[in-house]
């Protein structure tokens, strides 16, 4: 074995239980400021679907949502003045799409193409330094701050809310996924995951804490 690769290894064994002990904790994914989420300016409309409960047995989902909503209080209007999306954690902006329609108030379920369907919402998918990562969706048109690719430490604004996509009305759909799992719930309960992935998970239908980790 040459002394290179012998370091080479020697790193990677000293570096790989660092890394998988890292666990990425996520922040509220968008600004507190009074004029934004702040002042009760965001709401939780739905959380993620266990079944028809939600991760504290209560029934603030709908039938196979895999993340949380929260909605826009004062609609199109608060959507117009200008919400801002934020990363929830350092990472890197891993994929994104942007440019389709943002004012959808339904979903068009026969054609997941079109404006307003499955697959034309602006979204933003962010990778976490323990390779999870956390999605960003629904997005106002021509918001995004960042290119693909660009890594970012925890809380900028990356992109205003908006309702592009299958959406009923203005609101970020954040959802928080796991290498070789899939989707998953950053909330922890007594019908959910035991586990927390916010610095601080706040009240039942409240908002998370701002804190980064
Ligand atoms: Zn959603």
């Amino acid at each position: 074995m040459s002394h290179t690769i012998r370091q080479q290894l020697t790193l990677a064994l000293w570096l790989l239980p660092a890394l998988a002990s890292a666990q990425t904790m996520f922040r509220f994914p968008a600004s507190q400021l009074a004029d934004q989420c702040g002042n009760g300016g965001c709401t939780v409309s739905a959380y993620k679907d266990y079944g028809g409960r939600d991760y504290a047995c209560g029934g603030v989902r709908y039938s196979g949502h895999t993340g949380t909503d929260y909605a826009l209080v004062g609609g199109f209007s608060k959507m117009d003045y200008g919400v801002w999306a934020m990363n929830a954690a350092r990472g890197y902006i891993e994929s994104n799409v942007d440019g389709y329609y943002d004012r959808c108030n339904y979903w068009n379920q026969s054609n997941p193409y079109a404006a307003c369907g499955l697959y034309t919402a602006n979204y933003i998918i962010m990778r976490h330094p323990d390779n999870t990562q956390t999605w960003y969706w629904h997005l106002k048109a021509y918001t995004q701050q960042f290119a693909r690719g660009t890594s970012l430490d925890c809380a900028y604004w990356i992109a205003r809310v908006g309702s592009s996509g299958a959406s009923t009305g203005p609101h970020l759909h954040f959802e928080y996924w796991v290498p070789g799992y899939g989707t998953d719930d950053p909330y922890a309960g007594s019908c959910g995951t035991p586990y927390t992935r916010w610095t601080s998970q706040g009240a039942y239908r409240g908002l998370p804490g701002i804190a980064c980790q």
